[in-house]
């Protein structure tokens, strides 16, 4: 197993992107089945970097975090990072759950903030625990022994009303707590992601990878649902080409395998150190994006 910091030194040393998968923990035992043994073994032919899986925001599926993260290292031989969130967790449990981690091996963690449960509402930070990622940043370099990632926003956080660009710096003081390497919300626009690495890197002089986090669309009220919970825009274009695929999921699923394809394309001309793939636990469309872009 592999610092993902390091995994992603190897790969510019060769120019080649990293690719990682993203993964969320499935509700039901038959669906963790099938994602154990079908699923991630599918996608583990593409190779990937390596693999993460989410941090639910909140019910039985948060202690399945490491216990998947845990099988794909071991059944796979695959590197995998485990999200953790600040929600409802004082600083003992976050040291458990690291202790926990440690002990199975697990040396890459995505410290992230989380949503309040049920994704509506004011954050509300637990007592004895932290009200920003930062802090769960700078709480885990104080542990030692990860490698950490942190979450970006190209077109700024939904619920920083400063705007982006004072959520940007938030991003930065992140990266000066210790994290080694961001990953991105999903966006449908390059020019976002664009406008946000050149503030990144020449304004705030950041130098640690920043990657494109990808969604392949599975549906058009899927994704619509997604955009206005997490406010991500989609571009009218594509907007117009989904409403008139309507309800016509196989029709949606390849349109969303055409339009990833040519946004990662672009995304790879213009110099990105990876791609990170929000698989949604689906094998079929990350599969064929990675393979037209000659990745697998
Ligand atoms: C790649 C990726 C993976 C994710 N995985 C998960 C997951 O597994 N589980 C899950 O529940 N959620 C996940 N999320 C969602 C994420 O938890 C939410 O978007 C959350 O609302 C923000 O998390 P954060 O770590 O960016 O928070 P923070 O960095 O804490 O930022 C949250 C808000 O607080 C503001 N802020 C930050 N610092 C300060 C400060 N000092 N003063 C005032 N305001 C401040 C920011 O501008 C922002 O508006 C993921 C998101 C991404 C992009």
């Amino acid at each position: 197993m592999q610092y993902i910091r390091d995994l992603y030194i190897a790969k510019r040393a060769i120019n080649r992107p990293g690719i990682s998968f993203e993964f969320f923990s499935p509700k039901t035992p038959e669906g963790e089945r099938a994602f154990l043994e079908k699923t991630v073994p599918e996608l583990a032919l593409l190779k990937p970097d390596y693999c993460s899986v989410t941090y639910g925001a909140g019910g039985s599926t948060r202690e399945k975090t490491l216990m998947l993260v845990d099988r794909i290292q071991r059944d796979q031989g695959l590197t995998a990072m485990a999200h953790l969130t600040c929600v409802g967790h004082t600083e003992d449990e976050l040291e458990r759950i690291l202790e926990d981690a440690k002990a199975l091996g697990i040396l890459n963690i995505l410290a992230l903030r989380g949503d309040p449960p049920g994704g509506a509402g004011d954050f509300q930070k637990t007592d004895g625990g932290f009200e920003y990622s930062y802090q769960l940043v700078e709480f885990i370099r104080r542990i030692g022994g990860f490698c950490i990632g942190t979450a970006g926003f190209p077109e700024g956080h939904i619920a920083c009303a400063e705007g982006k660009e004072v959520d940007w710096q938030r991003l930065k003081a992140k990266i000066d707590c210790g994290a080694d390497f961001v990953i991105t919300q999903l966006f449908f626009d390059n020019k976002d992601f664009f406008v946000f690495r050149e503030h990144l890197t020449k304004k705030l002089g950041i130098s640690v990878p920043i990657i494109p986090g990808i969604l392949p669309i599975l549906s058009a009220s899927q994704i619509k649902r997604f955009t206005a919970m997490c406010g991500a825009r989609i571009p009218e274009a594509f907007l117009g080409k989904l409403d008139a695929l309507g309800e016509n999921d196989q029709a949606v699923k390849e349109f969303g395998i055409e339009h990833a394809t040519e946004q990662c394309a672009e995304l790879l001309r213009e110099g990105v150190p990876g791609l990170h793939f929000y698989t949604l636990n689906k094998a079929y469309s990350t599969t064929q994006i990675v393979k037209n872009l000659k990745l697998a």
